[in-house]
């Protein structure tokens, strides 16, 4: 199937030749056409299928016709979990609709409001925000939705992750209910699936299983690690690879980010920390460095890194195993872009047996492990299990349950208000902890709390979403505010 055969615009196809596109990619192929007809979507596909342009394609052909209503307000909204996110969709909807003229707003947590206010008074077409600020703006009369035709909700299930719920059903509800909604989500499930049922009709389901969303293009690489030197020397190691041109190197917090970033700068690198603590300006000064090449070594957390597309990135490197098995994915997606191969390579130690069942249980695959001549780690790492595309790789590592899933540390509850704790929109600092600088030179040992390298045994819910168990067991204040 060609872009042509979907029936798009003239003057878009025009752009997604010069972004260089040949052909749509199944989600786009299956997508954009039931989005043209109009109906409404919930549609499966990580992160690196080509998602946007599966939605921002046919928002923009329904740009290509006049409104019927006279009023200002955005046509299309988009509503994203992170910042990051949203200036991805911004720059998409440039992309693709440069040549419409279109004009596309950008409401993020983090900026100041004199500026926004003025955004919203002119007229806008595409819309694209995160839902707390969105709301402030709503709940001040300063958004017009009277010519609203399409609200899209891009990774949906991280948006109720990051509860944002409520958000997104007050937003919804304050649009036309003639609207035309897309979602895209990683799961379709639990509470993925009542959302979808409120606030979408007779929808069309779309789950994509393409190589690229089973990340067959990325070489998944596992490595035991005995302790927070042996860490250290391996990532050095990693880091000053030739082929390697960009690594991304996750850390569980913030605090190590930096700390991470400083030593490895120390060592040479031209190395960077992104996280949640940052303000937006230096989030986005870091983000052009890294498209520049000036950085070569990004030290970041999860929520901050998410959303990240540079091209340059050929290693994710998890210095830390996530939290949850769905960062795994979401990690992982960083490398191997827009048709790149890419390798990640995440870092174990003999107690992460459970992080890691999860991860692979989760992603369906196995992470093979690897090790460096004159770097192998001391301990009996489990022996390979090649062929096996699932299961609970058993591993030596340590007792069974050891910081694995349902330990005896606290389920979390739902962040149920958007009060309730701060938001990662405004100002960065729900989800990513502090912790101790490990990052030494004498690498001295961990806190009891913590356990080779890794916190200590935390909830590991991997198997909520999967198993379509609801959200209100999932992320919220304990666990979350750590990262
Ligand atoms: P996304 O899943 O939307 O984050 O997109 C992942 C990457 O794929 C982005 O770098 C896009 O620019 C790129 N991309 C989107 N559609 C296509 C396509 N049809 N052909 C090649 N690359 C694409």
């Amino acid at each position: 199937m060609s872009f042509e055969d979907l029936k798009l615009h003239p003057t878009i196809l025009k752009s997604i030749a010069e972004a260089g596109y040949t052909a749509p990619t199944p989600i786009q192929e299956q997508a954009i056409p039931e989005a043209i007809a109009g109906h409404d979507l919930m549609a499966s596909a990580q992160t690196g299928t080509g998602k946007t342009a599966a939605f921002i394609l046919p928002a923009l052909q329904k740009l290509t016709e006049p409104s019927p209503v006279h009023s200002r307000g955005p046509r299309i909204l988009v509503l994203t979990p992170t910042r990051e996110l949203a200036n991805q969709v911004n720059e998409a909807a440039w992309k693709y609709g440069k040549g419409l003229r279109v004009k596309t707003v950008c409401i993020l947590g983090g900026m100041p409001y004199p500026l926004q206010n003025k955004l919203l008074s002119q007229p806008v077409d595409i819309l694209v925000a995160t839902p707390g600020r969105l709301i402030d703006h709503l709940e001040r009369g300063r958004i017009d939705f009277s010519r609203l035709e399409m609200l899209v909700l891009d990774e949906a299930d991280r948006m109720l992750d990051m509860g944002f719920i409520d958000d997104v059903e007050r937003i919804a509800a304050a649009t036309p209910a003639t609207r035309q909604t897309l979602l895209f989500s990683a799961t379709l499930d639990g509470a993925i699936g009542n959302l979808g049922q409120r606030l979408l009709k007779s929808p069309k389901r779309i789950s994509i299983t393409a190589a690229k969303a089973r990340h067959e293009n990325i070489e998944q690489r596992l490595m035991y690690v005995d302790d927070m030197a042996h860490k250290n020397r391996l990532l050095d190691h990693l880091l000053r690879d030739v082929d390697l041109n960009q690594a991304l190197v996750f850390t569980a917090t913030k605090r190590d980010a930096d700390s991470l970033a400083d030593s490895l700068s120390a060592q040479g690198h031209a190395a960077a920390a992104l996280h949640g603590d940052m303000n937006q300006r230096e989030r986005n000064r870091t983000l052009v460095n890294l498209r520049r090449g000036n950085v070569r070594v990004l030290v970041a957390t999860d929520v901050a890194a998410r959303g990240i597309d540079v091209p340059g990135i050929t290693h994710v490197i998890n210095f830390d195993l996530p939290k949850f098995a769905e960062d795994y994915v979401h990690r992982i997606g960083r490398t191997g872009r827009a048709g790149a191969t890419g390798i990640a390579v995440s870092f174990a130690s003999n107690r992460d047996a459970g992080s890691l069942r999860s991860i692979e249980r989760f992603t369906g695959q196995t992470i093979q492990p690897h090790s460096i001549e004159g770097m192998e780690p001391k301990f009996k790492p489990r022996p390979a299990t090649a062929g096996r595309g699932t299961g609970a790789p058993r591993g030596n590592g340590g007792p069974r349950g050891t910081g694995g899933p349902r330990s005896a540390a606290p389920r979390h509850h739902a962040p149920d208000s958007r009060h309730g704790f701060p938001r990662d929109e405004r100002g960065g600092q729900r989800r990513e902890g502090q912790s101790h600088n490990r990052f030494g030179n004498d690498a001295r040992p961990r806190s009891a709390g913590e356990v080779n390298g890794n916190r200590a045994p935390a909830p590991f819910s991997a198997n909520r979403r999967p198993q379509g168990t609801s959200f209100s067991l999932g992320r919220g204040h304990n666990s979350g505010n750590r990262r």
